[in-house]
């Protein structure tokens, strides 16, 4: 199949596979055949092992690519200018972000004379979430292994970047194994070649599967809640990063936005930051034109620490939920959630649902009730898919306007119109 195909068969599935699923909910999910065995079994299994292959890659793949990609910079102040740049970006946007949410919130008040009675039926428990102090000690892991087994992207991050630095500082013998670490990289990112050809079926069978299941019926109880969320993720990725793009680096961004419709598909249907990492690293590579030494570095961090979109939901929920209980916020209080919500984005795990959990943190910090979060999970999962397209997009602008600072972009490649044939299919 050619690539171009690809990305359209991709776009189909999406939308066959949410029509599906809204007519599968509003008819036939009495039938048990549907109920339980199409979407509960067959859906539910081929996602599964979708989502799972995906993340399969995460760890080898940001692993190798970013000790290739330290290696190339061959330069630790190098590493540490994108390094300041990366943070400066990633926690000015998400205070962007939420304050673009908050304000827009404010104005609109969502959940005003909202019947706290009918939707209190779900209950929720909130998880402990990290410390400050936690999360900063364990940017360094005790057991690089054991980070790598369990997942944890900020101290594999850190002990990838430093055995990078040792391979620069080795001599001959760094130069082997870079050499030997850039084999499997291009192997690597042969796998994704090849998962891609299973994407079609895999978001296909999420999608119908969330639709099966959500309907669009628990969306009307909050639908003021769940308009302010999408409006200002849409505002969010059209202006903020559109302006950006434009007055930081002079590129067009339609053409970006453009680019980065695949992958955003990807974050959407897996609802996972850390699970779209391969696709995005590839895609901002092969499609955008950011070098492998960028690209490989500023996107499994932005995965970790940038959740734009997870940080206006937040301000959005603290707005409603300080509504739905009569409850007044303060200039301060504002303040706070500005400041909690973007360093809690740092603590947030790019996976499905964390950053309700992470929400915890914040409606602590002002004195609002934590219960509070019952109200607004039953239109979370799809706000979390939402709210995922935009946390990849972020990590993505991030990396462009870095290389471009950088001179780390090829623009001849940003601007060529059929890269798909670069990406994905190479037979
Ligand atoms: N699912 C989001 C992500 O992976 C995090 C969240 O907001 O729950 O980026």
């Amino acid at each position: 199949m050619k690539s171009s195909d690809l990305t359209t068969t991709i776009l189909l599935a999406m939308l066959f596979g949410g029509i599906l699923g809204g007519i599968l909910n509003i008819f036939f999910m009495e039938n048990p055949f549907v109920s339980d065995f199409l979407v509960g079994n067959v859906f539910e299994v081929i996602g599964q092992i979708f989502i799972n292959s995906l993340k399969m890659l995460v760890v080898p793949l940001v692993f190798i690519s970013l000790v290739c990609g330290t290696a190339a910079l061959g330069d630790i102040n190098k590493l540490g200018r994108l390094g300041g740049k990366a943070l400066l970006f990633y926690l000015g946007t998400t205070a962007l972000a939420i304050t673009l949410a908050l304000s827009l919130a404010i104005i609109i008040a969502p959940g005003e004379g909202f019947e706290l009675s009918s939707t209190t039926a779900q209950t929720f428990t909130a998880k402990e979430s990290p410390s400050i102090a936690e999360t900063i000690i364990n940017l360094v892991p005790d057991n690089p292994i054991k980070a790598m087994a369990e997942g944890e992207m900020l101290p594999l991050i850190f002990f990838s970047l430093l055995f990078g630095i040792a391979i620069v500082m080795a001599g001959e013998s760094g130069k082997r194994i870079e050499a030997q670490f850039n084999d499997y990289n291009a192997i690597m990112m042969q796998l994704v070649v090849i998962l891609m050809k299973f994407a079609p079926v895999g978001i296909f069978c999420l999608i119908a599967k969330t639709f099966a299941l959500q309907g669009f019926d628990v969306i009307k109880p909050l639908l003021g809640y769940f308009l302010v969320v999408a409006s200002v993720l849409v505002i969010h990725v059209f202006v903020t990063y559109t302006l950006l793009l434009k007055l930081l680096t002079g590129l067009s961004p339609w053409i970006f936005l453009k680019k980065m419709r695949e992958v955003q598909i990807f974050a959407f249907s897996t609802a996972s930051s850390n699970a779209t990492i391969p696709i995005n690293i590839e895609n901002t590579e092969k499609k955008i034109g950011v070098d492998n030494s960028v690209a490989s570095f500023i996107i499994p961090l932005g995965a970790t620490i940038n959740m734009d979109g997870t940080a206006i939901m937040q301000g959005v929920a603290t707005v409603f939920i300080a509504n739905a209980f009569g409850i007044d916020l303060t200039a301060g209080d504002y303040l706070a959630v500005i400041l909690t919500a973007t360093l809690a984005s740092i603590g947030t795990a790019g996976v499905p649902g964390v950053g309700l959990i992470m929400l915890a943190m914040v409606l602590n910090q002002v004195g609002l009730p934590v219960e509070g979060i019952a109200l607004i999970i039953g239109v979370d999962r799809l706000l979390d898919m939402m709210r995922t397209a935009v946390n990849v997009t972020g990590d993505a602008a991030a990396a462009v306007i870095i290389a471009k600072s950088e001179g780390a972009l090829n623009q001849g490649v940003y601007y060529q119109r059929n890269t798909d044939e670069r990406m994905l299919v190479r037979e």
